[in-house]
């Protein structure tokens, strides 16, 4: 089941409806009606984005009809912390 790696585009978007069909209960709220994956290793670290050891339900492109949360996109915003540069000697006056 995973670990294919020929997947086309429009196989990568069939495994994730199938994907979403066999569970769409939202991995961050715990509701239904989840409608995106989520991956739950940043694809930035050199994860395979069609890993689907690596999926989750989660809601994005809608909200959650339970408790209308935009999960994924919440998700997105709270990690995407600017890290604060504190090493700048900026003060030093010498
Ligand atoms: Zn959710
Ligand atoms: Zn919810």
């Amino acid at each position: 089941m995973a670990g294919r790696s020929d997947l086309t585009a429009y196989g990568y978007r069939k495994a994730r409806a199938r994907f979403l069909a066999e569970s769409d209960v939202c991995h961050i709220c715990g509701h239904p009606a989840a409608n995106v994956i989520d991956h739950i290793n940043p694809v930035a670290r050199g994860v395979d984005p069609r890993d689907e050891d690596n999926w989750a339900p989660a809601h994005g492109v809608t909200r959650c009809p339970t408790c209308g949360r935009n999960c994924n996109g919440e998700k997105g915003s709270n990690t995407q912390v600017k890290s604060l540069n504190t090493s700048r000697d900026w003060y030093e006056s010498d």
